[in-house]
């Protein structure tokens, strides 16, 4: 790390709903923050197709549009968003340093909000039938199935989200889960059982993805009679949770058993003036608005402790 050095008061490293609203805060609170935008910004929630759960939003919003605002608001703030990727850091030493795709940061806060990435299923098939049919999207892949049979695998929110936005465009939708009852809220269940597009595969389990060139079908393992069998489908949307993006941090920062940053009740991690926000450090709640919330919490100590910042 020799190149020039950028001095900050805050770097924001995620421009997710946790990010992003860390942002409003800081740059409201006069620290002119930095956000490193990250791969994918805007968050997870870009791709979700109906947010109905975000207040202020009572018809509901696309996730697309809702960070669409979050990031026009930051920019009517005068906040300073860099679409760039971060790839080390160095929190032994004060001010902390951050390396990024567009140069080197040195800064007397951090706040963290990389959120979570979809978790894999682990299968050989999965990684060599990605974008062939294997997605873990269905609001960016859907489309490209209309008319055709395809799965979702989970049982969560994500899962019977996804099955229902795929009805709009596919002939048929099954959802594989590997228990006899979802996990997900009760509204969405209610959904997916009175669809008639949809049938509910229980007790499954996917033991492999069949196809040369693309998804044509699903090996299935009842777990319960241990039976077998093949469920033809043009693709499969794999919704099974998510693995916080804590990689660049570990060795620095505390992390807890699933790999989330523990943070105390002021979003402090480990090390101060290192805070943390969101899906990167939630495993609970894991909502736009609580995330949202978190950055606005860890934004207001961040400039608590800048203030107080004796270098
Ligand atoms: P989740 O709640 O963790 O559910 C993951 C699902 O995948 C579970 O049903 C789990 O099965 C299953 N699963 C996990 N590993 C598996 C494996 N290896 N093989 C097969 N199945 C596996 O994840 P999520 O649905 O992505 O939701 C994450 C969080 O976001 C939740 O807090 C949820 O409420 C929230 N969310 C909210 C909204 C909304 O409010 N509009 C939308 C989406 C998500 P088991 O049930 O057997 O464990």
């Amino acid at each position: 790390m020799t190149e020039e050095i950028k001095k900050e008061k805050l770097v924001i490293i995620g421009g997710g709903p946790a990010g992003l609203t860390a942002a409003i805060y800081g740059t409201r609170a006069g620290l002119d923050p930095i956000i490193l935008m990250g791969p994918e910004p805007g968050g997870q929630i870009t791709t979700s197709p109906e947010v109905e759960n975000y207040p202020g939003f009572p018809d509901g919003v696309n996730g697309f549009d809702l960070m669409q605002k979050m990031i026009q608001q930051v920019e009517n703030l005068g906040g300073r968003m860099v679409y760039e990727l971060v790839e080390e850091v160095d929190f032994s030493r004060k001010p902390y340093r951050i390396k990024s795709s567009g140069g080197l940061y040195e800064a007397d806060a951090v706040i963290i909000s990389t959120g979570a990435s979809p978790r894999k299923l682990g299968l050989e098939n999965e990684k060599r039938l990605l974008g062939k049919g294997v997605s873990y999207c269905a609001t960016c892949d859907g489309a490209f199935f209309k008319g055709q049979e395809v799965a979702v695998v989970g049982g969560g929110d994500t899962a019977l989200e996804e099955a229902n936005y795929l009805t709009n465009f596919c002939s048929k939708v099954y959802i594989i889960h590997r228990r006899d009852e979802f996990r997900a809220t009760r509204i969405l269940q209610e959904r997916v059982m009175n669809n008639p597009k949809i049938e509910i595969i229980w007790d499954s389990e996917l033991e492999d993805i069949l196809g040369e060139d693309r998804v044509e079908a699903l090996l299935l393992r009842n777990n319960k009679t241990e039976e077998r069998k093949e469920l033809p489908v043009s693709a499969v949307f794999i919704a099974i949770g998510h693995i916080p993006n804590t990689g660049l941090f570990k060795e620095y920062l505390e992390l807890d058993a699933g790999g989330y940053i523990v943070t105390d009740k002021k979003h402090s991690t480990n090390i101060e003036g290192i805070y943390a926000a969101g899906d990167v450090q939630d495993p609970l709640y894991r909502q736009v608005i609580t995330s949202a919330g978190a950055g606005a919490a860890a934004a207001i100590e961040a400039s608590r402790y800048i203030d107080n910042y004796q270098g």
